[in-house]
């Protein structure tokens, strides 16, 4: 959104003079602006960064709503900066860390290196800012791509089987952005499930796809949550801090840790918290409790002996935590899983198991061979047994809307394929799929579903996105 310059005169006027608006004004102020677009991305995170940059990319105009201040979802604003190895992230996500590191202290590795969990790829640690930055530049060097930030979608409209526009707030004015294609990077499926779109959420029962290891039952059993922080190292004794009230044990103790550019830490307490506070619990609440279980946490760190030679204190083999602060803690709870929306195809554990060869799938646009790596007290880990898999482009399309796709967590995967395809660099992956498809339908004037796959996957490889092995 740009102010006009009559527009910050009457701020700064309004401001210096102690102005306050009549109602009047307010429901003047709050007056629709209407945008109009060909592809509208609604969530900024990984997912919604693919698309509207490949949407764009690939000739499209495209509006992207972000309600935060900055780009990146999960991976910025709930500190998940650390992207685990994972084949097919060689993409967008490979440009995009190519980019940041051209700031010295943006990531740990230079080398991206090869993603294959498999072949021994490793973590990249980044700053949440460089992703910010690194994506908004690509995003500008775009030319065709508004993006939109601090702007909350809160509904949209529908006709028959399309949606002809969704609606936003920025700053107590009323947006309503129409498009030809939309896309929910919403992570929760928020916009799929405002226009009638089915989901589940939690574990599927083994009658639904058959999967080897679901259970009998269906039930919640939401992967865990986590509130990651920040500590540095003062070089100084730090007094070990637990404040009264908050009791000893409340925070499980694995810790998955990572180390940034400029020395710091990055702590995710694996198990924090149930998942299924998330749709049990008042957020404002959950968020409390993660604050206290993260100071217990850390008076846990602080007081290991220095020898200790748990794999908790590789960073600090010898000299233990006693010197650490911490430095900051996320803004936002991390979220591993709620909705699954409900697509023409879902990705299941037997997909998962069955690699690229074995699916026998000829719509595949991603791949992925992270493990099954369910969080919780019914957690389980397991290596996909037979390499990568492929995720199929109707996975993206949600049942009974014809110009809406999915890129995020919540498309179209059983919850345990989504315990294995839910990594930042597959989602981002996903919705570079979803805005080529998108600017294909656009620029051919078909239909989603009428997209011709073989151009797609071609546009992807040439992209770099391997879409077989
Ligand atoms: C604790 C934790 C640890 C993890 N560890 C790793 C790891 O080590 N490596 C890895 O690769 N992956 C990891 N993951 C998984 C990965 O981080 C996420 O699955 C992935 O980032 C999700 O991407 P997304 O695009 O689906 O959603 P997000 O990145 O969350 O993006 C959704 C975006 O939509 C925006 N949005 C939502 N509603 C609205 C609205 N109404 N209006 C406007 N905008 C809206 C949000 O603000 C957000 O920016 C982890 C996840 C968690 C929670």
């Amino acid at each position: 959104m740009q102010l006009t310059r009559r527009d910050a005169t009457r701020i700064l006027l309004g401001a210096a003079a102690g102005f306050s608006a009549s109602p009047a004004a307010l429901a003047k102020d709050a007056a629709e602006e209407q945008l109009r677009t060909q592809v509208c991305v609604v969530g900024g995170g990984s997912g919604g960064i693919g698309a509207a940059l490949a949407a764009a990319r690939a000739g499209a105009d495209v509006v992207l709503l972000e309600r935060e201040s900055i780009l990146g979802g999960t991976s910025t604003c709930a500190w998940v900066h650390s992207w685990e190895p994972v084949s097919g992230a060689d993409g967008i996500p490979r440009e995009l860390y190519e980019s940041m590191k051209e700031d010295p202290l943006a990531v740990t590795y230079p080398d991206y290196g090869e993603g294959a969990m498999r072949r021994g790829g490793r973590g990249l640690p980044f700053e949440p800012r460089a992703l910010n930055y690194a994506a908004r530049e690509m995003l500008e060097a775009t030319g065709r791509c508004r993006v939109l930030l601090g702007t909350t979608y809160f509904r949209a409209r529908r006709e028959n089987d399309r949606i002809v526009a969704v609606e936003a707030w920025f700053a107590g004015k009323r947006l309503s952005i129409a498009a030809d294609v939309f896309i929910d990077g919403t992570a929760d499926g928020d916009l799929s499930v405002d226009v009638g779109c089915d989901f589940h959420i939690g574990e599927d029962p083994k009658s639904r796809y058959g999967e080897p290891t679901a259970p009998e039952e269906a039930g919640l059993h939401l992967n865990g949550l986590t509130l990651c922080y920040r500590i540095a190292d003062t070089g100084v004794q730090q007094k070990p801090y637990l404040p009264k009230g908050v009791e000893e044990g409340i925070c499980r103790k694995p810790v998955h840790i990572v180390e940034m550019a400029n020395g710091d830490l990055l702590l995710n307490p694996v198990g924090m918290i149930d998942g299924n506070a998330i749709v049990q619990t008042e957020y404002s609440e959950l968020m409390r409790e993660a604050h206290r279980r993260v100071l217990e946490h850390f008076y846990w760190l602080q007081r290991l002996p220095a020898d200790d030679d748990s794999r908790w204190t590789r960073h600090v083999r010898g000299k233990g935590f006693a010197t650490w602060a911490i430095v900051g803690v996320a803004p936002r709870i991390g979220v591993r899983e709620t909705r699954r929306i409900l697509g023409d195809y879902v990705l299941n554990e037997k997909d998962c198991q069955a690699g690229v060869s074995g699916q026998g799938h000829n719509d595949i646009i991603a791949i992925s061979d992270h493990a099954v790596d369910i969080h919780g007290s019914k957690g389980r880990l397991y290596e996909v047994p037979n390499g990568p898999y492929g995720v199929p482009y109707r996975c993206l399309l949600p049942r009974g809307v014809e110009n809406l796709m999915i890129a995020s967590r919540a498309a179209s995967f059983s919850h345990i394929a989504a315990s294995s395809c839910r990594l930042s660099r597959t989602m981002m992956t996903l919705g570079q799929a979803a805005g080529n498809a998108a600017a294909l339908a656009v620029g051919h004037r078909v239909a989603l579903r009428q997209v011709d796959i073989g151009q797609l996957q071609s546009a992807l490889k040439s992209q770099g996105v391997a879409v077989s092995t």
